[in-house]
């Protein structure tokens, strides 16, 4: 045995004793879970069992962060070695903050029982993790779905005996609610998010989709969306040393399996847009994660997996808390420096890597239930290959940053979820006339069926204007050069996919006010007509281009209309002003 492979070899040992020994200590406190390896702690259960541990030790402290959607409480519970658990004092004496969200689709608990083992055993064994890491965990975000505790909703999943259901209070997927944050769950996370500024964020899934033998797969924040700082880092040092730690456990893990068919046939990275957790957390650089354990596992398996993973991230946060730090400094610091931002991005099926992936052979055979032919994962006929691996997101869009937006303060739930989220605005002191460059929507598509509670717009389109505008005293005007620039440039940029236009918040400009009588209007068009011949040009030419106008009146006077002082100038007017 060489040097390289005796440090290699001691390291795995070293990293299996250190794993091992806090789980065989933490007799004290078992949880639920622990009880028979088939049970997920009900939200009594869980709340009980923290407030226990809190009670018991002083690095523990657990708070209410808000309320939720069903009236009750979201906690967070704050594991501090030292007893300090104020985020500003934390990162001042140059200590990591991980924060981990747990049951945000309360039908996939895995991270609930093991976040629970989690903070158990780091504070009876007082592990030397700590030191450099402050622990911030939600035992269950979504309390509605929690409480709504069923033993069917996951068809397909295997175990445990009861769990809570994917849709919340108001029946939203909380996992698509960061940015229009119309649950009180969400308004919760981001007040808190912000006050805390996590380093690293994970956020506990179980998946869905095909088989293959991995218990745990890792949803990296895509890398060509994060600020570069961050994705050189994360690809360079986090993720092999996360991977090479799951190596030295029992639960093989992935990364995350997003197939159009089979995994052989390839494997494409996710775009994690802001609605998501982890999307949402890159906006405010911090490095994020989703697990999603295998649901064809069994739970005691997903559970276990799923803790191992917290427990690498934490140890992999230790040992390169330095280079963390530094990597998201210089994020949020090349952000300052750059004008131009993207804001749409699109899988690049030009490029492809390739993954050594250990998987189950795709067959077919007879259904017996329709007779016709259906798919199944063949466990006698395992395989480990290399499949395409696409992972490459292209930039399709980008936007000039401006010195400043200018929002006037009509749009109140904007105004709050910018403040929510940290963003720095100053409101004018007085009513005044700016000339500021605003978009008018050109074009956009609109979803047919409600989407989370909203008819997402899509595929905006827009085309820029210089003019002048009144604005008044308490207006906001937001300077652009600040931390959270990200997400100011990605919720106000109205073609970006999670702008809040796009999700609805500015529908009003999207209706006509004014409209006109062809009768009266008539005289007025003739007159229209009359003294200006450019105008009787256009409406020659589109006629002559479209028949359906040469055989429609009422559109003819529209056409006249929609180019005279008559019609409105807001109607889709973005009121958003950009000053450079
Ligand atoms: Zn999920």
């Amino acid at each position: 045995m060489n040097k390289s492979s005796f440090i290699f070899y001691l390291r795995i040992l070293l990293i299996t004793f250190f794993w091992l020994w806090d789980i065989s200590l933490g007799a004290q406190n078992m949880t639920p879970f622990e009880q028979n390896g088939h049970t997920s702690a009900d939200y009594d259960q869980i709340i009980k069992y923290y407030q226990t541990l809190a009670d018991q030790h002083k690095a523990v402290h657990m708070e209410i962060i808000g309320t939720t959607d069903v009236g009750k409480p979201l906690h967070s519970v704050t594991i501090s070695k030292d007893g300090d658990f104020e985020p500003a004092s934390i990162h001042a004496k140059g200590k990591l903050i991980f924060l981990i969200n747990n049951g945000i689709h309360a039908g996939e608990p895995c991270g609930i029982d093991a976040s629970m083992m989690l903070v158990r055993d780091l504070v009876e064994n007082n592990s030397p993790l700590l030191d450099s890491v402050v622990l911030v965990v939600i035992p269950v975000y979504n309390i509605g779905g929690v409480l709504n505790r069923n033993r069917f909703s996951r068809a397909n999943q295997n175990g445990p005996e009861a769990y809570g259901f994917r849709g919340n209070a108001k029946n939203l997927d909380l996992n698509r609610d960061f940015i229009k944050c119309d649950s009180k769950n969400a308004l919760s996370f981001t007040r808190m998010f912000t006050r805390l500024d996590p380093d690293v964020f994970l956020d506990n899934h179980t998946t869905n989709g095909a088989d293959y033998p991995y218990v745990m797969t890792l949803i990296s924040s895509q890398k060509d969306k994060a600020t570069p700082p961050i994705s050189s880092y994360v690809e360079s040092q986090l993720l092999p040393s996360l991977f090479s730690q799951m190596e030295s456990t029992p639960y093989l893990m992935s990364t995350y399996v997003n197939v159009r068919s089979t995994p052989d046939q390839g494997i494409a990275g996710f775009l994690d847009l802001p609605r998501y957790s982890s999307g949402y957390a890159t906006l405010h650089n911090t490095i994020s994660f989703i697990s999603e354990a295998h649901m064809l596992k069994p739970f005691d398996q997903r559970v276990r997996g799923t803790y191992a993973l917290m427990r690498s991230m934490l140890k992999s946060m230790h040992e390169q808390k330095a280079a963390i730090q530094q990597a998201r400094t210089l994020a949020k610091n090349s952000f300052l420096r750059q004008d131009s931002f993207p804001i749409q991005w699109q899988l690049d099926f030009s490029q492809k890597d390739s993954l050594l992936f250990k998987g189950y052979t795709a067959k077919e055979k007879e259904s017996n239930v329709t007779g016709k032919p259906r798919r199944y994962f063949d466990h006698d006929d395992p395989y480990e290959k290399h499949v395409p691996l696409y992972n490459h997101y292209k930039i399709v869009q980008r936007v000039e940053a401006p010195q400043y937006y200018i929002l006037p303060q009509a749009y109140e739930s904007v105004i709050r979820r910018l403040q929510l989220n940290g963003v720095r605005m100053n409101r004018l002191r007085q009513d005044t006339i700016l000339e500021a460059d605003f978009y008018y929507i050109t074009d956009f598509k609109t979803s047919q069926n409600p989407y989370e509670g909203h008819y997402l717009h899509t595929q905006v389109k827009t085309e820029t204007k210089r003019i002048k505008r009144s604005f008044y005293k308490g207006d906001f005007m937001i300077e652009v050069a600040q931390p959270a620039i990200r997400y100011i440039i990605e919720t106000l940029e109205p073609e970006a996919p999670d702008s809040f236009f796009a999700w609805n918040f500015f529908d009003g400009i999207l209706m006509q006010k004014e409209y006109f009588s062809s009768y009266v209007f008539e005289e007025t068009a003739e007159e229209l007509l009359r003294n200006d011949p450019s105008l009787k040009k256009a409406l020659e030419e589109e006629k002559s281009k479209n028949p359906d106008l040469e055989d429609n009146a009422r559109a003819q006077l529209d056409f006249i209309y929609k180019r005279s002082p008559h019609y409105e100038s807001t109607h889709r007017l973005y009121p958003v002003g950009r000053i450079y």
